[in-house]
């Protein structure tokens, strides 16, 4: 991408914004605190640009195809090509060709679409921006901030642009991306000296650097290539190459395959020419044939390809995944660490109870419509709906079905006020705010400072209710404050969670009139509680199913959240987590010795009032048990557990850039039966990865085993190396490929996870292997004697052996489609449409082989009569039968 910023254009931005006072700042790019306009911004963005850096270049498609061939497999095959030309059969090297150039073909055009898809599933989960327009605050895609813009960031975020920062909260940045100082900068509003450094820039929020903690707002001062971070870096976000340990496994497993197979041909080579009297070109032939037919050299293809569509399969489910192994991680998942709120239940929340010293209220309705429900509330509970009210910095859209901006718990004390007729804005402007400290998970409450009359402020406080209790010395009653009573609370409270309410607490306590900043001095103690609040936020439906699938999956789910226990184990009870779920508080863990944290995880289902810090041991704790964990995140601190877990999920809706960037997945609904969907999807990718390589390594191993014995026991051979190498051409870009699309197999989840540690040939495989190659031999071979036993020539009982090969390989394809099960089903028996295809071509191909007169003469075929042709199929049809007894018998056994 070019420089998007022309050079008049860079004239408007400030030159050294830290140094200028923020207002000066605004008056320079002609911006007002509360944003730009709607047709300002879309000038602007013309005129500047989009807010983007160059990204990582993609291959040239040339370099892409050339790259197909960049491959020790490969290599093998054009050397045996190199070989046959020299030797004078251009048919056969002309054949090896074929079967390399459509192999590189088929490689080209499906990484292609490998590439393009997740490129485009990678723009699902493109950041935006929260900005302020036309004085409203809306979500942007980062690209089209503007100069002027007036951007608010929050822990988590990633700065989307560079910002000279008009306010900041307990606001601290981690740099390290531009100065390389690990820890996170204190940031304020207030002008540095022109030529401070800029680590010491204080007053500026850098493009790309990670807000640690607090809120701020900041006027856009650089986009794109203008920012800092633009200057030092023309490219970031590099293009992941398309790789993962499995295929890292099968790369080299080719290598070491290729020298194999190179070491037995020229064993073999010499054995022909110096015992069976074979023409040293001869021979030379059919072991460069022999090794052609030996190579798998299509399976890293068919490999990255099952991946691919995995990932797309995933992405339909709402899973997208950003590091590529994950796919093959997520099929082996023994854990799932969830967090409740959102993930579990809907986040839909409604306030269902008010609790106040003298009354108690329960409220009707559900989701965020006031309508229809008028509340009467006594002056003490009109006061705790209040206090839900101004504490808060949700806003209601009714325009909009009522939805809410903001979080959905803040939201329903919007609603809640609204059916008690309080008017929001009124209340807000008569009640101005000059202060807050943001809730954090760490500290659990949050607070707002106020301006109630000329002579009076005020602080309302709302929060976990045990942590607001703790800060209260008194409550407050009809007849005044009276001493806190809390084993009152402590009663209600317990009511509430045990009813799966998730329950708040809100206190105040008066301030002076000209306090204009809040402190957590300010809140420690000294405060009057108001009462209690009990929400309802039913699970998901979905969930319960999901929860129900992991259980027969043989999946262990832990619910984590920061809530209360007694709210968790309601809801975890209602999920049907388990009947009497275990449940521990972070403040029961911190109490644990090593050892003994390690087995209280082991049988806790439901983790409340956890930190972070929690999360981390209990992936730790888990995995040193050698499970395989998933975990969901959505904070900044989240994002140490993310990174240790196998499959780290951070939440696309409400998740923080800081967790998406540590984890391996994304959820675009936030939804648990999404993981397990993805789990479901991983489980299938890996099927199907072993069916290619328990379809791929016997059908080589027949042909190879053919000719060996021919070659050893010293008969003549039972297909010309050009017909082997037709085999392998015909066979690679049809059936050698559609098992990478293969559905699921009935009951995936009713399996329990595979071992994380078994290799990709299970000993059922290497078994299976083994067996099909010597039956195909076998059969092969008592097929091409018994031919000319009843008086066929050479030619005819050749053409016999390689359609009967390929007519074993087709049967086979059906086996294999179903390796946990028979193949004698309805849908088993009918295939699929990638299956019909592959065979519909195969087919056509075998008949123009065996027919076309042009064809015979390049391959040495003869036409065979309906009775041969019969008796092939039915051969292969019984072949079937034994494979599938075979499988039946021994499947459990090997597992
Ligand atoms: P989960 O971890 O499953 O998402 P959670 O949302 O309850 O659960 P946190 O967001 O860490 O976890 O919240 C912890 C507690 O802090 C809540 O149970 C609630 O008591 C309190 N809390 C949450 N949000 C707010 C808020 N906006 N203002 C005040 N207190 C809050």
């Amino acid at each position: 991408m070019p420089d998007t910023t022309p050079a008049d254009a860079k004239a408007d931005l400030p030159a050294h914004p830290h140094a200028l006072p923020a207002d000066a700042v605004l008056a320079t790019l002609a911006a007002t605190p509360a944003g730009l306009d709607a047709a300002e911004a879309a000038a602007r963005r013309k005129r500047f640009g989009p807010n983007a850096l160059p990204q990582g270049r993609r291959r040239h498609p040339v370099l892409r195809f050339l790259a197909q061939f960049n491959n020790a497999l490969i290599y093998f095959m054009l050397a045996g090509a190199v070989a046959a030309g020299a030797l004078g059969h251009a048919v056969d090297a002309g054949v090896i060709l074929a079967v390399v150039i459509v192999n590189a073909i088929v490689g080209f055009v499906q990484e292609g679409k490998a590439e393009d898809a997740l490129a485009a599933i990678r723009g699902m989960i493109a950041p935006r921006a929260s900005v302020l327009r036309d004085g409203r605050r809306i979500g942007v895609p980062m690209a089209d901030l503007v100069p002027g813009d007036v951007v608010l960031i929050e822990a988590g975020d990633r700065v989307p642009a560079d910002l000279r920062l008009l306010r900041a909260r307990s606001l601290r940045i981690d740099e390290a991306i531009l100065t390389g100082e690990s820890v996170a900068a204190d940031k304020d509003t207030a002008p540095v000296a022109p030529d401070a450094p800029l680590g010491d820039r204080r007053s500026m929020a850098h493009s790309g650097t990670l807000v640690a903690t607090g809120q701020g707002t900041g006027v856009v001062v650089a986009t794109g290539l203008a920012t800092e971070i633009g200057r030092i870096s023309a490219l970031l976000g590099e293009v992941e190459a398309l790789t993962t340990p499995l295929l890292r496994q099968i790369n080299a497993f080719g290598r070491r395959f290729t020298w194999v197979a190179f070491a037995g041909a020229a064993a073999l080579f010499a054995f022909a020419v110096g015992f069976r009297g074979f023409g040293w070109e001869e021979a030379m032939m059919a072991v460069v044939a022999l090794a052609v037919g030996l190579v798998p050299e299509g399976l890293p293809a068919v490999i990255t390809i099952t991946l691919a569509i995995g990932v797309q399969r995933m992405a339909a489910r709402n899973a997208v995944i950003r590091r590529l192994p994950a796919v093959e991680t997520l099929g082996a998942t023994s854990v799932i660490c969830s967090d409740k709120t959102g993930t579990l239940t809907r986040n839909e929340m409604t306030v269902r109870r008010l609790v106040t010293a003298d009354t108690g209220l329960e409220v009707a309705g559900a989701g965020y419509d006031p309508g229809g429900v008028r509340l009467a509330p006594d002056a003490g509970t009109r006061g705790l709906i209040r206090a839900g009210l101004l504490c808060n910095d949700a806003r209601l859209r009714p325009d909009a079905g009522w939805t809410v901006e903001g979080d959905p718990m803040e939201g329903a004390l919007v609603t809640l006020a609204m059916k008690a007729g309080l008017d929001p804005e009124p209340a807000r402007s008569e009640w101005p705010r000059r202060d807050e400290i943001p809730f954090d998970a760490q500290h659990r409450f949050m607070a707002t400072l106020h301006r109630v009359a000329p002579d009076e402020g005020v602080v309302l406080v709302k929060g976990a209710p045990e942590r607001i209790l703790s800060m209260c010395a008194q409550q407050e009653t009809a007849s005044g404050p009276a001493p806190l009573d809390p084993g009152f609370w402590n009663a209600r409270i317990a009511e509430a969670a045990a009813q799966g309410e998730r329950v708040l607490g809100f206190a105040r306590r008066s301030m002076p009139a000209d306090a204009d900043g809040l402190d957590f001095a300010d809140v420690e103690g000294g405060l009057t509680f108001l009462g209690i609040m009990g929400f309802i936020d039913p699970p998901r439906d979905e969930a319960i199913r999901a929860i129900a699938e992991c259980r027969s999956a043989g999946i262990a789910v832990r619910m984590i959240t920061g809530d209360h226990a007694a709210t968790a184990a309601a809801i975890a009870r209602q999920l049907g987590l388990a009947d009497d779920p275990k449940v521990l508080t972070g403040q029961d863990l911190d109490r644990l010795s090593p050892e003994g944290f390690a087995a209280a995880v082991k049988d806790t289902q439901v983790f409340a009032r956890t930190s972070p810090e929690h999360k981390l041991r209990i992936v730790q704790a888990l995995q040193a048990e050698g499970r395989v964990v998933a975990m969901t995140g959505d904070g900044v601190n989240d994002a140490p557990s993310l990174k240790q877990a196998d499959v780290g999920i951070a939440m696309g809706v409400k998740g923080t850039e800081a967790a998406k960037e540590a984890s391996e997945m994304v959820l675009m609904d936030d939804n648990f039966a999404s993981i397990v969907a993805a789990v479901h999807e991983g489980r299938v990718v890996h099927d199907n990865i072993r069916k290619v390589v328990a379809w791929t390594l016997p059908t080589n191993g027949g042909e190879a085993l053919t000719v060996i014995s021919a070659i050893l026991v010293g008969f003549a051979m039972p297909m010309t190396p050009v017909q082997i190498l037709w085999v392998n051409l015909i066979l690679a870009a049809t059936i050698g490929l559609v098992l990478a699309f293969e559905p699921a197999e009935p009951g995936v989840m009713r399996r329990p996870p595979r071992r994380p540690d078994a290799g990709l040939l299970t000993p059922f495989l290497v078994w299976r292997i083994a067996f099909v190659s010597v039956l195909f031999t076998a059969i092969s071979l008592g097929l091409f004697f018994w031919a000319q036993g009843q008086g066929r020539d050479l030619e005819t009982a050749r053409t016999m052996v390689v359609n009967q090969l390929v007519v074993l390989e087709i049967f086979y394809l059906f086996n294999v489609r179903y390796l946990h099960m028979t193949s004698f089903t309805l849908t088993g028996v009918r295939g699929t449409g990638p299956v019909l295809g592959a065979i519909a071509v195969v087919v056509a191909g075998q008949l123009a082989f065996t027919y076309l007169p042009a064809m015979q003469a390049i391959f040495g075929a003869r036409a065979l009569s309906l009775a041969d042709g019969a008796l092939i199929l039915a051969i292969g049809a019984a072949t079937l039968v034994v494979l599938e007894v075979e499988k039946h018998l021994l499947r459990d056994r090997f597992g």
